[in-house]
């Protein structure tokens, strides 16, 4: 086997830079982004101090599009065009928007490629353009906030949504023009920002209470990954509804139980809506609506909301069937959604599962928050908390040899766990040390592929170039984590280092690494060549000028002396030109030219060991 050569420690890794990249929930009836800055992740606020945009896009007749509480504002005299809850449309087939469409107001349409698309004066919009409009303003926000642009963004997704939702949703990012590292389950996020992606093993449920939906999702969290056991909930039922039934009541107190009008509607459902979020801090409220003042106890709101909590525990129960556990099994229940805040939420939750759930947290944010941790891990500000589990190797894994090329050990497409060693050698006399820089990719030169981790075996005995035996053995277990060893096989001094092989990377990442090492097959190999052959120039060279000093003057004559010197010289000159004719002419040159001078050092050296000379002092000698 042909022993490939690794220089000696020395160089640093580059300096790391902070990478910018944000999380993002995209809700149904909010959105944020939050990104973590000085080690603490934050929502990004905007120029009027909100984290929360209103998941809102209204568009008129010029073409005009707002978003937010701008959009929001419209919605009263411009239904039509103004796009509210969209999420609910993302990846749906006509079939299921004509169900979803009759509860909201607006014109569907099979829009471009059969997408359902909505009506409006602006033409006709699909819910991934309206999402892509949402993105796009939290972007701004960020690369306002941030100073620059951004790497990518993590983005998050209910638990429940197939490959098509989780494919429009990503469109509509690309849409809006930042790259998706990953979408990541709205629950997983909110365990995440928890923390509790640390802590090992152990059963999660997470309750999220927004504003027009409810998600229960029990999760498992083994060795770093979380599993999703089960999720259920009701895609009509959330603070909305909590709304509603507070309305109701507030009409009934006015006389106007019958024959509201919209302004009516809206009056009555607006005062309930800030009636029942003042409650969550105070134990009573002052209302005033549609021509009634009264006070309103929080005890009677808990009568009122009662019976929808009630449905949502029965959602919880029944996922936890599914999953086959009890509510016991469960260590953690983190609360997200604006609508935990109800205490009487927080309080029937607890009765739930016995538990005090876990609120420390906003719940507003954090699901964008947990995302903004995660986006920081896999843009590599931050080392070591991958979640991700991986069964086959999506890219090949290797290490650097002399010429910055790539030797791959473990091939791409290897299904794991796996384990492949290759033997190594030094590249100079007397070398001790050894660098080994793992790598990712395809392609011949490191350059083009994407480093993992560096680490350093030292102790090798001192032995001329290329005698040292070092095994370098690449191991990937279950979860996806590599874990690289050297070990000098003679003297037996080992080093390793674990790293995540998948960090950082997703399908699109890999797709292009994949598609770049097959549209540069060709000029890889040439590249290839020429370095190698440059790195064998160089290693004659070193070789033959050490030599040359230490018995150039004994061994030849004045002439001989002088005739390898210029040959070398020669090859000096050559040996870095990206030239691959003339390096390996020059390479032939010196052999021939050296031949004799390494006959008659061998021979020297076989006189001297023969005069009682130990075997290592002979190796330090050639
Ligand atoms: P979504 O996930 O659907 O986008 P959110 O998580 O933003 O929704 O939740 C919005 C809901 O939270 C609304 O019904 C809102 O009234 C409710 N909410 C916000 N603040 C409070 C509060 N202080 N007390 C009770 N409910 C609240
Ligand atoms: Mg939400």
């Amino acid at each position: 086997m042909v022993l490939l050569q690794i220089s000696e420690p020395g160089q640093s890794p580059e300096p790391h830079q902070r990478r910018r990249a944000v999380g993002i929930d995209l809700g149904t009836t909010n959105s944020l982004v939050a990104t973590v800055r000085s080690g603490t992740p934050e929502t990004l606020l905007d120029s009027e101090h909100q984290h929360l945009l209103p998941s809102v896009v209204h568009y008129n007749a010029a073409g005009d599009v707002t978003v937010g509480r701008t959009a929001y504002a419209q919605s009263a005299e411009d239904p039509l065009n103004t796009l509210i809850s969209v999420k609910r449309f993302m990846g749906r087939g006509i079939e299921d928007i004509k169900t979803l469409g009759s509860q909201l107001p607006y014109d569907m349409v099979t829009g471009d490629g059969g997408m359902p698309s909505f009506k409006t004066v602006a033409g006709n919009i699909s819910p991934v353009a309206a999402s892509a409009q949402i993105l796009r303003v939290l972007v701004e926000r960020a690369e306002l906030a941030l100073d620059g642009a951004l790497e990518g963004a993590v983005v998050t997704v209910p638990a429940y949504f197939d490959e098509a939702q989780r494919q429009a949703t990503k469109d509509a990012a690309t849409l809006a023009g930042v790259k998706v590292l990953r979408l990541l389950n709205e629950p997983t996020a909110a365990a995440v920002a928890y923390g509790l992606d640390q802590g090992g093993q152990g059963v999660i449920a997470v309750y999220d209470l927004g504003g027009g939906t409810f998600d229960i999702s029990i999760l498992r969290l083994s060795l770093g990954v979380f599993e999703v056991l089960s999720t259920g909930g009701d895609s009509a039922l959330g603070g909305d509804d909590f709304d509603r039934v507070l309305a109701q009541w507030l009409a009934e107190q006015a006389g106007l139980e019958h024959d509201l009008n919209p302004f009516q509607q809206r009056e009555l459902l607006m005062a309930a809506r800030k009636a029942k979020e003042i409650l969550s801090d105070q134990s009573q409220v002052e209302v005033s609506v549609a021509g009634w003042t009264g006070t309103l106890e929080r005890q009677l709101f808990n009568s009122l909301v009662d019976p929808l909590i009630d449905k949502t525990l029965r959602s919880c129960r029944r996922a936890l069937r599914d999953a086959g556990l009890k509510a016991t099994d469960v260590e953690n229940v983190v609360m997200v959604g604006g609508s935990t805040r109800t205490l009487r939420v927080r309080e029937k939750v607890a009765e739930a599962f016995a538990q005090q759930p876990l609120v420390n947290i906003d719940p507003d944010r954090v699901v964008a928050i947990g995302a903004a941790i995660q986006a920081d891990v896999l843009v590599g500000n931050k080392l070591g908390d991958e979640m991700l589990l991986l069964d086959v190797i999506p890219l090949s894994l290797g290490i650097e040899t002399m010429g910055g090329l790539m030797e791959k050990i473990i091939h791409r497409n290897t299904t794991i766990p796996v384990a492949k060693a290759q033997d190594f050698t030094t590249f100079k006399d007397g070398q001790t040390a050894m660098s080994v820089h793992v790598l990712q990719g395809e392609r011949e030169l490191i350059s083009d592929c994407r480093s993992l981790a560096h680490f350093e075996l030292h102790g090798i005995p001192p032995m001329v170039a290329g005698a040292a035996k070092i095994r370098v053995s690449f191991q990937v277990d279950a979860d996806g984590l590599l874990n690289v060893s050297a070990k000098e096989i003679v003297s037996g001094v080992e080093a390793h280092i674990e790293v995540k092989p998948s960090y950082g990377l997703d399908d699109d990442d890999i797709t292009r690494m994949l598609k770049e090492s097959f549209t540069h097959a060709r000029e890889d190999m040439q590249v290839r060549a020429l370095r190698e052959q440059q790195v064998d120039a160089g290693r004659m060279y070193e070789d033959l000028l050490a030599a040359l000093e230490a018995d150039g003057r004994g061994l030849l004559n004045e002439e001989e002396y002088h005739c390898l010197e210029m040959a070398l010289n020669g090859l000096n000159e050559i040996r870095h030109s990206q030239n691959h004719r003339e390096i390996a002419r020059h390479i032939e040159m010196v052999s021939k030219t050296s031949e004799e001078f390494a006959a008659r050092r061998m021979n020297a050296s076989i006189q001297k060991a023969l005069a009682g000379h130990s075997l290592d002092e002979i190796e330090k000698d050639i």
